[in-house]
């Protein structure tokens, strides 16, 4: 049963947020030139959190010549030790502010802060303080090739993990000798500002790292710049195919972290009540707004209908609400855009014939929300097992052999993650060897560590992030 517990808010009072922010170039907070103002709401009330600025054609253009300027100036004639002193020193500034940070990325994107506190914020650092190590070893990056930086990068990212994606971008270009001008998402820009008050806090030499903030017509005017050396873009196969398009023949280096439809896949020898909580993480965690995240459970027809009554059972105690409440489990949909595409595409679920369920759950009245959503009776065909709902909606097909499970996992446009659940390592092995993903994990989901690699296959891209991998995407 769910037991009650007294509500435990996490006070937004402990970060300060301005009514009004500017795109922070050179190193200092700039109104914008020919761009214009936009707002940023908190999507768990609705509230409007903060005015912000949408860089327009010149402002784009002044961030790239800072960047430049800076780049040929100070950055990449530092030696390797002088620029890993700032890259940690950042760390070191994010850990100190962690609970501001965790508490912004909350009200902003709409996630329970137990995972921005838990996850987000401690990831992100971890990320400047692993490649920090990296700066003065370059050398070593590359078997026994010379590194060099590439230039200037340009550098876009969603809005589901938005500090941490800006970490998983800004620490390995710099480590390498790169600058960067970074362009956050429209509905989730408020993380990276005071990221960029923290640029400032660490005396990093203005232009080596550049905030735009914008909508998709900043993020094109950014990547199609003829400043731009690489262009490193983390968001839907959609526009990732446009950036493709656009930046080809150019000579600009690319990196494309993309869409995912992963199959979590649970036999019948695997520890059941393990292998639940690795489902509910799976797809749960962050609303489901995880291009990694276990959207499709392939199950074992004997063990199904077990599975499926004890998740059933672990989701009524799933706590849906207040993200800044550490109680919660799933925090509001980040916008009212994707609520409406995550309530459109279980609408065709259920037209096309599957059932669905959720778990007895009180929504909040104001603000996005979307109860957890299970799917069963789903075919290979059907829409919900194959497009990605960037949602708390799971999709469920069930199989009877290993070689099934393969095929089954494996009939997908995309190919970024899998999850197996068995008690055989071999089995683990034997999956593992034909699961067409970038990421498998084994009896466990949704892990990350700066030192492992992360990236897809097919249409979930190409590149990889994190690990000494993820340097030489920054380096020729
Ligand atoms: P999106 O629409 O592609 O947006 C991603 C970023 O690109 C945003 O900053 C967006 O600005 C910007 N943008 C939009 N149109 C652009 C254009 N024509 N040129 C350049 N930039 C443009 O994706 P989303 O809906 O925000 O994010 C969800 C998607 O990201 C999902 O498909 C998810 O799987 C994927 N994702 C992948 C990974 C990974 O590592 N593989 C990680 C996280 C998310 P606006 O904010 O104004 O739209
Ligand atoms: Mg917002």
């Amino acid at each position: 049963m769910k037991f009650e517990y007294a509500p435990a808010p996490e006070s937004r009072a402990i970060v300060d947020i301005k009514s009004s922010y500017g795109l922070f170039v050179g190193g200092e907070f700039v109104d914008p030139v020919d761009g214009h103002r936009f707002k940023t709401v908190n999507p768990a009330t609705e509230e409007v959190l903060a005015e912000v600025s949408a860089a327009g054609p010149r402002d784009v253009d002044a961030a790239v010549q800072a960047a430049r300027g800076a780049y040929t100036r100070t950055w990449q004639r530092m030696r390797g030790a002088e620029r890993a002193k700032y890259l940690y020193r950042i760390a070191r500034i994010m850990q100190e502010r962690a609970r501001e940070l965790a508490v912004l990325e909350s009200i902003d994107n709409g996630k329970p802060i137990r995972e921005s506190r838990d996850v987000d914020v401690p990831l992100a650092a971890a990320h400047f303080f692993y490649y920090a190590g990296w700066a003065d070893k370059l050398g070593y990056a590359l078997s026994g090739r010379e590194p060099r930086p590439l230039g200037v990068a340009g550098q876009v990212i969603p809005w589901n993990f938005p500090l941490l994606m800006l970490a998983w971008k800004v620490a390995p270009a710099l480590a390498a000798g790169n600058t960067v001008v970074l362009k956050p998402a429209e509905t989730t820009p408020l993380s990276a500002l005071l990221f960029a008050e923290i640029c400032q806090q660490a005396d990093l030499p203005p232009g080596v790292v550049n905030i735009i903030t914008g909508a998709g017509d900043t993020g094109r005017a950014l990547v199609e710049h003829d400043g731009v050396d690489k262009v490193a873009f983390t968001g839907s196969t959609e526009v990732g195919k446009q950036i493709a398009r656009s930046v080809a023949g150019s000579g600009k280096k690319v990196t494309l972290e993309l869409g995912g439809k992963a199959a979590n896949v649970v036999f019948d020898d695997a520890p059941i009540d393990q292998a639940v909580e690795g489902i509910v993480d799976g797809i749960f965690f962050n609303q489901g707004h995880v291009c990694c995240a276990g959207s499709r459970l392939l199950v074992q027809e004997s063990v199904a209908e077990d599975v499926l009554s004890r998740l059933k059972y672990r989701l009524t105690t799933l706590r849906v609400g207040d993200p800044l409440d550490k109680n919660t489990d799933v925090g509001a949909i980040n916008s009212a855009a994707q609520l409406e595409r995550i309530r459109e595409l279980s609408a065709v679920g259920e037209a096309e014939g599957a059932q669905r369920w959720s778990p007895p759950c009180e929504l909040p009245e104001r603000g996005y929300w979307f109860p957890p959503t299970v799917f069963t009776g789903v075919s290979q065909a059907h829409r919900i097992a194959r497009e990605e709902i960037f949602g708390p909606v799971l999709s469920v097909l069930t199989f009877r052999t290993p070689a099934e499970a393969v095929d089954k996992a494996n009939n997908s446009p995309y190919g970024l993650s899998a999850g197996v659940w068995t008690d055989k390592g071999s089995r683990i092995l034997w999956m593992a060897q034909r699961l067409r993903a970038g990421v498998v994990w084994a009896n466990t989901f949704n892990r990350f560590d700066p030192g492992s690699p992360f990236g897809g296959y097919q249409e979930s891209g190409y590149g990889r992030e994190g690990g000494r991998h993820g340097l030489e995407a920054y380096l020729q």
